[in-house]
């Protein structure tokens, strides 16, 4: 495959950006997107009269806590407020150029515009974490997310084309047809999915007596869930198809604005100049210090926002913080997802996060798939055990499940702190899904009354 000249980032003044340089641009464009919104959202006017807080006052980031936080909620009540999108619409309708909408699993879904210029900024920053994760020119690349109404979808695909990348739009429930196309193809690819999917695709192959390593997928740059935040569901998807895993991170309401690099040692932050990042206590919203180890939740502020500015947008996702520099040059502070702190569940005082059960699986390959799911029993404050379902690996005898399960309470404990109710599955038990992994059950909403 020929290459052009490869050049080390997508956007190096602003991805190897100094402390410096970068708060005195962030303040300023903080500042301008501040009074941008007090004088065309009525939703940042009313909430921030609300809460008896002049955005005018804040001259930079250190000051950005004095503005309340924004939920997801608060937004979807907004749409309400008349208008296509609600009070917090601010760019006129005539400047709009694209509609999508997020979430949509429970209440309803949030509608978001975008005006030319929001997305150009969603395709510089999502081609920023593209080339992070090795996207270049003449890649081809297919994209199996969701395209419906989702920003993972058309807006991800078109940060793709921004790097200048082939991009094929396959969708979900296409799984077939790509195997054909890839089958034919003659060439190496790529695919950008959730891991999930991957998993998904890898046993449909099977079934068609495929190998998915003849299938060439070189590289998969992967988003939507934090399934490769374990490091043995990782090694399971390269090993799988012998491709290259790097894990982008966005959500639906901001942009791709994290990747890993070459050295896959985290997620850089490649927001810079178009978010400011926040970590704060999920638990009480307090600020807390963006430092080496710091745990927190991630909180976006939009800089350069027209249709729908988002101040101190809680995107419920915890973090670790690395702060060391990477030998790739870029600046941007690495990261992994702890988990969603909506799944975080407490067990006798210790936070526990369903992700951090995974990562004890994955000592356990090859006798498990790597497949769990996590029950609540009860409402909090739990008093009995949480269950952990695990599937045992295909073609492990039954007859040694009890130990295994055994020997998987046992690491639960040691490692997590809490006891739990092991019970062991056969492979394929547990729920498969094209999108995202559910992996938290809790009794109180989902069991039948
Ligand atoms: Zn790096």
């Amino acid at each position: 495959m020929t290459r052009v000249a490869s050049r080390a980032y997508w956007n190096e003044a602003l991805e190897t950006v100094a402390p410096g340089p970068l708060a005195d641009l962030t303040a300023r464009l903080l500042r301008e997107q501040l009074a941008y919104a007090a004088r065309r959202s009525a939703f940042y006017r009313a909430k921030w009269a609300a809460a008896a807080v002049d955005p005018a006052r804040v001259s930079g980031p250190d000051d950005l806590p004095a503005l309340p936080f924004t939920e997801k909620p608060d937004l979807v009540a907004a749409q309400a407020g008349g208008g296509p999108f609600g009070t917090n619409q601010a760019a006129p309708a005539d400047a709009l150029v694209r509609m999508q909408a997020t979430g949509g699993t429970t209440g309803r879904p949030l509608r978001m515009a975008m005006t030319r210029r929001d997305v150009q900024t969603y395709n510089e920053v999502g081609a920023r974490a593209a080339w992070a994760a090795g996207l270049r020119p003449g890649d081809i690349l297919f994209e199996c997310m969701n395209y419906s109404l989702y920003a993972g979808g058309v807006s991800d695909h078109l940060t793709f084309e921004t790097v200048g990348a082939c991009v094929a739009p396959v969708g979900v429930g296409q799984s077939r047809r790509l195997l054909e196309i890839l089958g034919d193809l003659g060439a190496d690819a790529m695919l950008y999915s959730t891991p999930s999917y991957a998993r998904h695709l890898a046993e449909v192959a099977r079934e068609q007596g495929l190998d998915p390593r003849g299938l060439r997928l070189r590289r998969g740059l992967f988003s939507g869930d934090a399934g490769l935040a374990n490091r043995a569901y990782r090694d399971a998807i390269e090993e799988t198809y012998g491709l290259v895993a790097r894990n982008i991170y966005g959500t639906g309401e901001t942009a791709p604005v994290a990747a890993e690099c070459d050295l896959a040692d985290g997620l850089h932050f490649l927001g810079q100049g178009t978010f400011h990042p926040e970590l704060v206590d999920p638990a009480t919203g307090a600020p807390v210090a963006l430092r080496d180890g710091a745990d927190g939740e991630l909180v976006l502020t939009t800089l350069t926002r027209e249709a729908h500015p988002l101040i101190r947008f809680r995107t419920h996702d915890q973090i670790r913080v690395t702060t060391a520099p990477c030998a790739c040059g870029r600046t941007g502070f690495r990261f992994r997802v702890l988990g969603r702190t909506d799944d975080m569940f407490i067990v006798r005082g210790v936070n526990v996060f369903p992700l951090a059960v995974g990562d004890v699986l994955g000592e356990f390959q090859p006798d498990v798939t790597g497949e769990f799911q996590v029950v609540l029993l009860e409402p909090p404050p739990l008093v009995r055990p949480p269950v952990v379902r695990v599937e045992a690996a295909a073609g492990l005898p039954e007859t040694t499940w009890p130990a295994l399960a055994e020997r998987v309470g046992t690491r639960i404990r040691e490692l997590l702190m809490f006891t739990a109710d092991v019970e062991v599955l056969a492979a394929g038990t547990l729920p498969r899904t094209e999108l995202k992994a559910r992996r938290l059950v809790r009794a109180e909403t989902d069991s039948s009354q």
